[in-house]
């Protein structure tokens, strides 16, 4: 029993940005409003020390892949080379010198709300950067270059598992209920 709980959260703790559990549904609006807002920010602040400036009138896709690049600089996901042994493994059982990116997901929910956030600021639909044809290219590309390096297949993901597996699991007995203390009542 012990080791099976072991392998259930060392899988989740690994899982990077799917693991983020999602809070009441209320607030979920307002958090991506709130994010949208700082990921604007972000790309405006790149705009602005960006050498030579740039005006976001001035902004391409190529632009945007510039900047997507740049993000990965702070990416946490371990994106294997194939000539990496641990290549297709999604859990590798040592360090490897392999470097680290923005995992896809994160990029296109990023790409996402810069889309709308360029519209709410007055761009026009027709010219948005973020919704240019090289930027879906380099959205796909990445896709399948981190489905191939980590092993996780999109195709399969998105089917539905008959198998009721995940759902035996163990709970806990509850505590005996307590009786009152002497003289509560
Ligand atoms: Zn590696």
């Amino acid at each position: 029993m012990d080791s099976i709980q072991e392998m259930d959260n060392s899988s989740i703790s690994q899982d990077g940005v799917a693991s983020h559990a999602p809070s009441s549904s209320s607030s979920t609006a307002s958090r991506y409003e709130n994010q949208k807002r700082r990921d604007w920010n972000t790309f405006m602040q790149y705009l602005k020390n960006h050498r030579p400036p740039l005006a976001l009138s001035w902004c391409s896709g190529a632009h945007v892949l510039e900047f997507l690049r740049y993000l990965d600089r702070f990416g946490k996901t371990k994106v294997h080379t194939p000539i990496c042994p641990f290549y297709g493994y999604p859990n590798p059982p040592a360090p490897c010198p392999c470097p680290f990116r923005q995992a896809w997901g994160s990029l296109d929910a990023l790409i996402g709300r810069l889309r709308a956030a360029f519209e709410e600021n007055g761009g026009k639909p027709e010219a948005n950067p973020f919704g240019t044809r090289a930027v879906r290219l380099y959205l796909l590309e990445v896709r399948d270059l981190q489905s191939k390096a980590r092993g996780i297949s999109y195709e399969k993901k998105k089917r539905k598992r008959p198998s009721s597996a995940h759902q035996q699991t163990p709970s806990l007995p509850l505590p005996p209920p307590r009786p009152p203390p002497p003289g509560a009542c």
